[in-house]
């Protein structure tokens, strides 16, 4: 048994810094659209605070997106390795940020993972990595965690792969349409997990989640 709770981020690892690898093009259409949505909302987008308002939305955009450029299969086969080890591995408490493809405003929330290798592992940050290259695209909740479940399925071709996702959702948050606090959780299993309902016991209790 190998239980991990992922990293807490350190505040340089979370802002849009890091990534320098912006499309100056697209940013500078996307700013011309979002100059537009100012002024169509009633604002001016001349004045003092909005003037750069634009480009930094573009910017924060593209970084909130930025997982369609990542490849999530070349992420784990980064730090594939043989080995015999055959007990559940768990990475739990993964912090994912995402945005619904409804209204494009961020879901957030924690992922927990596991698998139990046939011959293969992983390392364990690379399963967090996995996370965020889908998170961070336009998702629903229930595809978001179906897509980690069968990126590792399929890559690793473990005996098993548990998904579980715990977030809230700001488009219901904000706009009132449910109970403030209320918290989404999806669920997606393969394998061991499916077949076996010890093991998937096992994981729900080691998660400390209560699945409805
Ligand atoms: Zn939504």
């Amino acid at each position: 048994m190998k239980l991990e709770s992922s990293e807490p981020r350190t505040g340089n690892d979370n802002g849009y810094e890091k990534i320098e690898r912006y499309d100056n093009q697209t940013i500078q259409d996307l700013s011309g659209h979002y100059r537009d949505i100012l002024t169509l909302i009633g604002e001016d987008p001349e004045r003092e605070g909005l003037n750069k308002t634009p480009e930094r939305v573009a910017k924060a955009i593209q970084y909130l997106t930025n997982g369609y450029s990542i490849d999530p299969v070349e992420i784990l086969k980064s730090a594939m390795f043989r080995e015999d080890y055959q007990q559940m591995v768990i990475v739990k408490d993964i912090e994912i940020y995402s945005m619904c493809e409804h209204h494009m405003i961020p879901f957030f929330g924690k992922a927990h993972i596991a698998y139990i290798p046939d011959g293969y592992i992983t390392g364990l940050s690379k399963l967090a990595r996995v996370a965020e290259a889908f998170s961070r695209r336009l998702q629903v909740q229930e595809r978001l965690t179906v897509q980690i479940r069968d990126c590792i399925q399929d890559t690793l071709q473990p005996l098993g792969t548990a998904v579980v996702i715990e977030a809230k959702h700001l488009c219901m948050i904000m706009r009132g349409v449910q109970k403030q606090n209320s918290i989404t959780t999806t669920s997606a299993f393969t394998g061991e997990f499916l077949e076996n309902a010890r093991t998937r016991e096992e994981f729900i209790h080691l998660i400390g989640t209560r699945l409805s």
